[in-house]
């Protein structure tokens, strides 16, 4: 059995079926990316996964407990934890203060992959505990909202679009941290268009189009799958 194991899962919102069944599963210690156009239903995989929705069949199992319709706060504490599009982070509090607040919210019992005094460091601000968070630049609320989300104590984190509006270098930097994770044990589902990102980072893709799953396995192979070549291309291979 897989950490996490998603199966038939099924979301309607009226008549558009952004969930058409999905079948997913994954383990700790792998970064598993989930690519396909706007639409396909990426983040809302990950609403259904976190609680934010609830499926409308199907289920999601994490640590062998079935975790459908259960709250997300409920969720977040046993390990599962997901970032937003948008950072997430108290815009007018410092980035002490937003650590602080993010550890209180977190995981209860479940030892910290990154110890909470290191956290800063770990994401590349070091340095910056006074900081505003609202006045930071962009890159570095990135950092910030990675550092809250391993704050949370998570076993898995479900990283939405991590690198959307980063520059090349600081995508780069972002990676870096990223697959460290693996590393002190976390797993990490990543939905990202970065292609270069996904795959130089992930050892698995999933890849979902009009909320159906069209492939599935390592980067290598799936961008040469002829369904995803022309969900990308909009051409046959
Ligand atoms: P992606 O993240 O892959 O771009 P989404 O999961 O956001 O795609 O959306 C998948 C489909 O579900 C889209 O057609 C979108 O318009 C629809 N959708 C997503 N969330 C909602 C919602 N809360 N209410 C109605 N439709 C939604
Ligand atoms: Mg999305």
């Amino acid at each position: 059995m897989s950490a996490l194991e998603v199966s038939g899962l099924r979301k309607s919102f009226g008549g558009v079926v952004a969930l058409d069944g999905i079948d997913v599963a994954m383990d700790l210690g792998e970064i598993l990316g989930i690519v396909g156009p706007n639409g396909s239903g990426k983040t809302t995989l990950f609403n259904v996964i976190s609680g934010a929705l609830r499926p409308t069949a199907g289920r999601v199992t994490w640590l062998g407990k079935e975790i459908s319709g259960h709250p997300p706060h409920q969720i977040a504490r046993s390990g599962l934890v997901r970032t937003f599009q948008q950072a997430m982070s108290f815009q007018a509090l410092s980035v002490r203060e937003n650590v602080r607040i993010a550890s209180e919210h977190g995981g209860r019992g479940a030892p910290s992959a990154v110890p909470p005094e290191e956290l800063l460091s770990f994401v590349g601000l070091a340095g910056r505990e006074e900081e505003i968070a609202g006045s930071m630049p962009f890159g570095n609320l990135r950092r910030l909202g990675l550092a809250l989300a391993l704050a949370a104590r998570p076993r898995l984190l479900l990283l939405d679009e991590p690198a959307a509006g980063l520059n090349d270098g600081e995508t780069e930097d972002l990676a870096d941290i990223i697959v460290r994770l693996p590393r002190l044990g976390l797993g990490v589902c990543l939905i990202d268009h970065d292609m270069n990102l996904i795959a130089s980072i992930c050892s698995r893709l999933v890849v979902l189009d009009f909320g159906t799953k069209i492939a599935e396995g390592p980067p290598a192979g799936v961008l040469q799958d002829r369904k995803v070549m022309e969900v990308y291309l909009g051409t046959p291979a």
